[in-house]
Formats: structure tokens, C-alpha cells, sequence
């Protein structure tokens, strides 16, 4: 904290400070009819806008907010294909068949990104990096050898890292050893956003800010939506709201935890201090379930973030566990000075898994359980497909899996998850214990 009592960082996530301002569309009339209306202004939104506008169709995003104001300008950047499951456990829950298209499909919304970012010229920093994943406990570096063998047919390489050879890939001892994926990177979410919606404009998409969708009603020949801006009708609506999904569909909401996350942005490191915690300028995350995430951005700043908390919270108080977390993980990183700390809605599910599909008529996808930079991009493009040619035609792996609701009645889950303090406290002590077990064991 400064002298005067505020904190001595800005509370506002570092992209929003360094990406070149988009144009305003608040003024933008709402057209009375589109083929698409897409609900969402985010990635899952304005991918769903470009591809139904490269399709010939006509399309407008209705964005509640500004266009990207929700967590696809807030995010840590990190690409990457997977689930919180690999391909052995989707075979086994799915199916051979389902499970490997499940998994296909993550391995080709990433390949997405990366084509886009080159065929749209977006100028977003993008690195193939590769990421590694660290071990909290030494069960979980056990199991890194088969995680390679499940990948390895998707066409994904890496390899495993012993902890005594982590100081080639991270300046800490903390884990117990890594497992390099190199199909991943790093990228600057807000400029990412940026060239994505720039790209869906200009071929042809009308983006709409303030306009939030209160209500979705069917009617002869496709929908009404009431905006906060007039109705607009319809032949097919796309939602895209993930963890900022409100009550305009009931059932959506139902069907989503949306859960904090949020991350800190220090002062730049001195160039020597950047290449001893990051050697290889990779993306970091950890297996805990209460998970860190961190990356040097080029201009040397440490971005960190993790979950910090379950509980309704401030961003002083995530940034001040964030800080600890980060000096705990790094301990030559303790007192730099935070100079951003910010946080967003991610959207989580009652099976962990991301859902893309059609009810009542209306096109879905989200829930990417805190993973979304590459699977919102998928997501978008495979809703367009669906509303183009048909969801039988598509099938979209993803909307062959159960979409469970909360195991509650609604009178006790409506969308407000009060119950995330309790589960947090369970999954921090199951953190904890896998830590003590791995200690004793040790000692
Ligand atoms: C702090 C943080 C760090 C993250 N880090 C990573 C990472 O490193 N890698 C990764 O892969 N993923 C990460 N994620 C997750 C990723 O950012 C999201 O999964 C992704 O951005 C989701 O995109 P989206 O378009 O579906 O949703 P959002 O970008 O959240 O957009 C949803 C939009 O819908 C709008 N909306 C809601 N209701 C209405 C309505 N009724 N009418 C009109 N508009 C409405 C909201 O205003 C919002 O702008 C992170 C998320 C957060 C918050």
C-alpha cells in the first residue's frame, strides 16, 4: 500500500492498459432483423460473428457491456489444447469413438488460434512457448510419462522433467518435477481480442455494445430478443455469456458456476532475474486444484495468477494472496512491486466439461472450466457451423455428452454458487494433505 492509504497498483488488468482502443460500437444502430444474433461479446461471440459472416449470413453480437469486457480481455493468455480430462479418461467415460473426437476437438481449436492470428496479421505477441505443468505432489510427476503417451497420438509432443532437472526449465524447487507440452504459448488476450473483432467486422458482422439480451422468446420463424436497447428478431441465437451468463435463459443458467479468477502484474524483473524463473519464456501452470498460472511477459513483468479465493472478495485481498502465492512459488520474487491486479469470471461445470450444443432451438457454448482462450475460439466457430448447416450435419462432439444441471433442485441452485466457499475449503485441504503425504513420505 502507498502513503495515502490506496493500493500502490491500478485495479484494472495490464492488457486493458496496453491495448490500443477498439472503436466504439456503443453508437451502432441495432438492426430489426439478422439471420444470427449472437448473445456475448466475447471470444466465443465474435469467432461464432466471423464465421457465420464468412458464411454469408448476417450476424450481429449483442455485447450487454463493451466488447470483450468479460474474460476474454482479462485472461492469462495461455493457449493451449486439453480438458481438466485427458483422452484416457474421456474413452473411458464417452467412449473410444466420442472420446477421441471430444479431445480432437481441443487439439483443433488451438490449431485455430494460431491460423487465425497468422491469416488475420493479429499483432498479439504470440509465441509458441510450450507450457509446462508442474507437480504439486510427487504422484502427480509419476503420472507424466503416461500423460505423453495418451497425447501422443493427437499429434502432441513433450517430455517429462525430473525435479533435479526443473532448474533448466524454472528457477524454483517447489514442484516435484514437469511435464513440457510444446504444442502451447503465450499471447496478449486483449490485443488477441482486438484483431478477432476487427476481423469479424470487417467481414461483415454488426457488433452492438450495450445491449445486453433480457430476454430470448420464440416466435414463428425464429426469436425476439428484448435488449437494453430495443428488439431485434431473429432466425437463430448463439450464446456465448460463459461466466457472465445471467437469467434471459433459465436453464443455461442453471447449468453454470461461474467462479472467480484473478491475477496480479508486478513491476518488470531485472533481465536477470526474468531468465532464472522463466530460462525458456514457457507458460507455467501447477496441478493443484487450487491452481497457479504464470508466464514473463516480454516486457519482463511476471503475470501470476490462480483462483486466490472462492468466497465473494475484493481485488486487494486476491492480490495480496496472489502476491504470496507468487513469492512462495519464487522466493527471489518477494516485495516486487504489483503494479495491476484485476480478476474476471471464468464458468464452471457440474462434469468439468465445456458444453456446445442446441435447446429450444437456441445454439450454446461454453463452460470451458477456467480454459478457454483456445476452446472459446473453437467454440465460436463450430456454433457458426451449427447454425449454417445443421446441427446433424456438424455433429459437434460436444453436444453428444450429457449437459448435467446442478444435482439440487432450482430451489436451491438458480446460478448463485453459495456453496463455492465450502468446496473451495475441501479442495484447499486436499491440497494441503497430498503436500503433508508427500512430505512425510519424503522424511
Ligand atoms: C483471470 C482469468 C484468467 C484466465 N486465464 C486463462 C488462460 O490463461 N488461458 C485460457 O485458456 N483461459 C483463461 N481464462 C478463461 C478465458 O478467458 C475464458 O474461458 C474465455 O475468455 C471465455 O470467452 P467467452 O467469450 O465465452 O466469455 P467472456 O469473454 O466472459 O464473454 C462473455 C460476455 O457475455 C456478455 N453477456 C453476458 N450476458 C449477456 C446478455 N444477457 N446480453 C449481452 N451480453 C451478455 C458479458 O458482458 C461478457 O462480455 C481466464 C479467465 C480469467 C477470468
Amino acid at each position: 500500500m502507498s502513503g495515502t492509504g490506496r493500493p500502490g497498483y491500478e485495479e484494472r488488468a495490464y492488457w486493458h492498459a496496453t491495448t490500443p482502443a477498439l472503436p466504439s460500437y456503443a453508437g451502432a444502430p441495432l438492426p430489426a432483423r439478422v439471420d444470427v444474433a449472437v448473445v456475448g461479446g466475447g471470444y466465443t461471440g465474435v469467432s461464432a460473428a466471423l464465421h457465420v459472416a464468412r458464411g454469408g449470413a448476417s450476424v450481429a453480437v449483442l455485447e450487454a457491456e463493451t466488447l470483450g469486457w468479460g474474460a476474454s480481455t482479462r485472461n492469462g493468455g495461455m493457449v493451449h489444447p486439453g480438458l481438466k480430462w485427458g483422452p484416457r479418461t474421456l474413452r473411458a467415460r464417452y467412449g473410444a469413438e466420442l472420446g477421441d473426437r471430444l479431445y480432437r476437438a481441443t487439439v483443433d481449436a488451438f490449431d485455430l488460434v494460431e491460423t487465425l492470428v497468422r491469416d488475420e496479421a493479429i499483432d498479439c505477441d504470440y509465441v509458441r512457448s510450450g507450457h509446462l505443468s508442474l507437480a504439486w505432489t510427487p504422484a502427480h510427476a509419476a503420472w507424466h510419462e503416461a500423460q505423453l503417451a495418451e497425447i501422443a497420438p493427437f499429434g502432441m509432443s513433450g517430455r517429462a522433467v525430473p525435479r533435479e532437472r526443473l532448474p533448466e526449465e524454472i528457477g524454483t524447487d517447489h514442484y516435484y518435477g514437469g511435464l513440457v507440452i510444446d504444442q502451447s504459448g503465450g499471447l496478449h488476450p486483449g490485443r488477441y481480442f482486438a484483431g478477432l473483432a476487427t476481423a469479424a467486422a470487417r467481414a461483415g458482422a454488426t457488433l452492438c455494445e450495450r445491449a445486453g439480451v433480457r430476454a430470448v422468446e420464440r416466435e414463428p420463424g425464429g426469436f425476439r430478443l428484448r435488449t437494453d436497447r430495443g428488439e431485434l428478431r431473429c432466425g437463430e441465437v448463439i450464446l456465448g455469456t460463459n461466466g457472465y451468463t445471467g437469467g434471459a435463459v433459465p436453464w443455461l443458467q442453471r447449468r453454470v458456476i461461474p467462479i472467480g479468477s484473478y491475477i496480479i502484474a508486478p513491476e518488470p524483473l531485472d533481465p536477470a532475474v526474468a531468465a532464472e524463473v522463466s530460462p525458456k519464456g514457457r507458460i507455467f501452470f501447477d496441478s493443484k486444484n487450487f491452481l497457479y498460472y504464470w508466464r514473463v511477459l516480454p516486457d519482463r513483468r511476471m503475470m501470476f495468477g490462480g483462483r486466490a479465493s472462492f468466497r465473494h472478495t475484493t481485488i486487494a485481498r486476491t492480490a495480496a494472496i496472489l502476491s504470496r502465492a507468487m513469492a512462495e512459488v519464487h522466493p527471489r520474487l518477494a516485495g516486487v512491486r504489483v503494479d495491476y491486479a484485476w480478476g474476471g469470471n471464468v464458468a464452471f461445470t457440474f462434469d468439468r466439461m465445456p458444453h456446445l450444443g442446441r435447446r429450444e432451438g437456441i445454439t450454446y457454448a461454453l463452460g470451458y472450466c477456467g480454459s478457454g482462450v483456445a476452446l472459446a475460439t473453437g467454440f465460436g466457430r463450430t456454433a457458426a457451423e451449427v447454425v449454417l448447416r445443421g446441427i446433424d450435419a456438424v455433429r459437434p462432439p460436444f453436444a453428444e455428452i450429457p449437459y448435467p444441471g446442478a444435482p439440487v433442485s432450482e430451489r436451491f441452485y438458480g446460478g448463485d454458487p453459495w456453496f463455492l466457499p465450502l468446496v473451495g475449503e475441501w479442495f484447499r485441504l486436499r491440497d494441503r494433505w497430498g503436500r503433508a503425504r508427500a512430505r512425510a513420505f519424503a522424511g
